[in-house]
């Protein structure tokens, strides 16, 4: 988390982040291959030692070791600090300057030392190849920072030359002989060298931009999502007062209590009554959701009869079958299938299902629910023959306000709230609910919990 006051320029912000986050790639980089370093310098270390100079070997080694021990405290404590300060940044880069400048000049003189104990007409074979191996391997690791990957370059380079021309200067050779071949040819590679760098850099910097652009994209998001939930969250708990009273005050019309009612009167009064259900349905639906999204779905878990609950609901779901037109064939036995959950959230799914079977029938076939027991599992079928699912349209089908068909010609009415819904809870009991479905012919909805007699 970066400390800031709030009227902190935001671009300078931004500029502090982006260079944090080069810190912490930079030291993690360097923690990640400090095995891989070590084994290089002592490689390079044992051929030096074995073939020129175990002195100055040991000595190099010695101080390299050194380096990487404080290398190793600097970059612990880049990725152990959380809160970060301007001073610190600036801490941590004036360490990790020091750092480059001692390791770069160790490599640098390690390589001039052995290439001064060899034969000018030798080529330097190995201390060039050490070098430009070092400079490969910065190019590679130390792209981070444009400076101390150009410190690092900068010594590399000046030793690299510095060897073909300390040689040129005591021999005092012509331009036709090897040895400026050995310098020119040096020249040839550190433009590779140069191109390599560059494009490490580029593509760096090239990942960082979208990391940046990926990151923005994150928080207008996670905003947006915030805001909507605010938004659905307070028209729902605003209209959820006034429908309560509107809802009693229909009932009170309804039952006669406040006089009798005219029958010209009973349809509309019927019409809005049933709307008015929806609408409540709807705004306990969005409620639900917004606890779902926050992680609350709370459940009133007891062990229950899912028989019992599912004939109870199919009992008072019949007059609306019949309203559109379909018949219920219900396979199901009380006393027999017992699961633990929340009984007035299950009702809410199996009326769902319910529901849109009728719905979906389209006026057509019955309407077949059973339940079962199923591996350790109570099952819950709801079948009907009507207008089916398309195939590959799993993810719709459960989505947030997912409908299949969401055309404004669209034939029957819905919000696509309730499968979301029902898929949560059933997953909030440790269930599975899912379908199978051929379109024009008809789908069965399953519903899967845990069998309590088996895992009680
Ligand atoms: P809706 O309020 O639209 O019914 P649901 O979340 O309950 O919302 O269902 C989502 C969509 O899944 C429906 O709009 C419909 O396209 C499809 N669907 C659900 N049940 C059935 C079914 N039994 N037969 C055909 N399509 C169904």
């Amino acid at each position: 988390m970066l400390n800031s006051t709030s009227d902190e320029p935001a671009q300078e912000l931004e500029i502090i982040k982006q260079q944090r986050r080069r810190v912490r790639d930079y030291a993690k980089v360097g923690l990640q291959l400090l095995a891989q370093r070590i084994v290089i310098y002592t490689v390079a270390v044992g051929l030096a030692g074995f073939y020129y100079d175990w002195l100055i070997a040991g000595a190099f080694y010695a101080i390299v070791v050194a380096c990487e021990v404080y290398d190793l405290f600097v970059f612990r404590r880049i990725m152990k600090l959380r809160v970060w300060r301007s001073a610190d940044l600036s801490r941590a880069m004036s360490h990790i300057y020091l750092g480059t400048v001692f390791s770069s000049f160790a490599v640098a003189l390690f390589a001039i030392s052995f290439a001064l104990q060899q034969d000018p007409e030798s080529g330097h074979f190995m201390p060039v190849f050490m070098l430009i191996s070092a400079s490969i391997f910065a190019a590679m690791n130390n792209h981070q920072f444009l400076l101390v990957l150009g410190i690092r370059l900068t010594i590399y380079v000046s030793a690299i030359l510095l060897i073909p021309i300390y040689d040129i200067w005591i021999t005092s050779a012509p331009i036709t002989s090897e040895v400026w071949l050995h310098f020119f040819t040096v020249i040839f590679v550190l433009a590779f060298l140069v191109e390599l760098a560059r494009s490490f850099m580029g593509g760096y910097s090239e990942a960082q931009k979208s990391r940046s652009r990926l990151e923005e994209e994150h928080e207008r998001t996670k905003a947006a999502f915030l805001a909507k939930n605010q938004f659905l969250s307070t028209i729902s708990h605003e209209l959820r007062t006034p429908l309560t009273s509107i809802k009693g005050a229909l009932a009170l019309v309804d039952s006669g209590a406040l006089g009798e009612l005219p029958e010209k009167a009973r349809g509309p009064i019927k019409i809005a009554d049933r709307n008015t259900h929806r609408l409540a349905n709807l705004v306990d639906d969005l409620l639900l959701l917004q606890k779902a999204d926050g992680g609350k779905l709370e459940l009133t878990e007891e062990v229950f009869d899912l028989g019992e609950l599912v004939i109870d609901a199919t009992e008072l779901f019949r007059p609306y079958a019949e309203s559109a037109k379909v018949g219920i064939e219900l396979k199901v036995k009380r006393d027999e299938f017992w699961v633990r959950g929340d009984q007035k959230k299950i009702v809410q799914v199996v009326t769902n299902l319910l529901s849109n079977a009728a719905k979906f029938s389209n006026g057509r076939g019955e309407i077949l629910i059973s339940v079962q027991r199923k591996g350790g599992h109570i099952c819950l079928r709801v079948t009907d023959h009507g207008i089916g699912i398309p195939e590959g349209a799993d993810r719709k089908v459960f989505e947030e306000f997912g409908q299949v068909d969401s055309t404004d010609t669209r034939k029957f009415q819905g919000t696509g709230l309730g499968l979301n819904i029902s898929k949560r809870i059933i997953e909030a009991h440790g269930g599975h609910i899912y379908y199978e479905s051929v379109l024009g012919k008809g789908s069965t909805f399953y519903v899967e919990m845990l069998d309590t007699a088996r895992y009680p």
